[in-house]
């Protein structure tokens, strides 16, 4: 027979895991608050032109994704625009979802410039700006600390590095970074997609499109490339590519020219 003692210890275990409270988030401060704000406004076109209700949902989905996913340095410390503009580049691709959690993803590791293979970024050929790990690099991103701030800069045009490795994870989240984005596509636009895709990239190859050519690497560069495009220069996106912008406006349930969520 099991002594009563055992019996009341278990008891009191399962009370405790039944009424625990949950573990509380980091309170963040006024002061913090405000900073945020005021560097959001400085430095992301993208919240500037969002209203006051969006700006604070924005916000809210910025603060949630820090607190699951760390962002560290290598040979530099992230100072709190760099934590900023990392979490922005992951929100503004599903600011339209409501809430979307990076399930595949723990940290991003920011190095000084670009990069290699070996992720090396001193001496030797490097020329990788941004990077979702693979195999034991799973759960990180790597990021180019320049290419991140130069992409939020006035000059940026229509690249933004960080945005397109975020665009590659949430292609990733079907299982397959192959440009086609399963779980969020409607499913009647895949094929048209697929067609899309190889006349655009005939086109670059013929020097008639005015899309970055490293989109020609693979769908899946394609995918992100396009993506960078569309949000950082919708207007001039939509109108020399409307299919494309419909198709990618339907797919991350945003349109950035009218500014609204669908
Ligand atoms: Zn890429």
């Amino acid at each position: 027979m099991i002594p009563y003692i055992i019996l009341a210890a278990a008891f009191l275990v399962a009370l405790y895991f039944i009424f625990r409270k949950p573990k509380a988030k980091q309170p963040v401060d006024a002061a913090t608050v405000a900073s945020d704000r005021q560097l959001l406004l400085e430095h992301v076109a993208y919240y500037q032109k969002l209203e006051p209700d969006a700006r604070l949902k924005f916000e809210a989905l910025l603060q949630d994704f820090l607190s699951y996913v760390r962002i560290e340095g290598v040979g530099l410390t992230p100072d709190p625009l760099d934590r900023l503009l990392v979490a922005c580049s992951a929100i503004i691709p599903v600011f339209g979802f409501g809430h979307w959690k990076y399930q595949n993803l723990s940290s991003v590791v920011l190095y000084p410039d670009t990069f290699n293979q070996e992720f090396q970024f001193e001496g030797g050929e490097r020329n990788i700006l941004g990077m979702v790990g693979t195999g034991y690099m799973n759960g990180q991103m790597v990021l180019s600390h320049s290419a991140l701030l130069q992409g939020f800069s006035v000059s940026a045009g229509k690249e933004n590095t960080a945005i397109h490795e975020f665009v590659h994870l949430l292609d990733k989240s079907d299982g397959a970074t192959d440009g086609i984005p399963e779980n969020l596509m409607p499913h009647q636009y895949i094929i048209p997609w697929v067609k899309m895709i190889h006349q655009e990239i005939s086109k670059i190859e013929h020097g008639h499109s005015d899309i970055n050519p490293y989109a020609v690497t693979n769908e899946a560069e394609f995918f992100a490339v396009v993506s960078e495009y569309f949000f950082e220069k919708p207007d001039q996106f939509k109108e020399k590519h409307p299919e494309l912008y419909q198709i990618l406006a339907e797919t991350f349930l945003q349109d950035p020219v009218k500014k609204e969520v669908l």
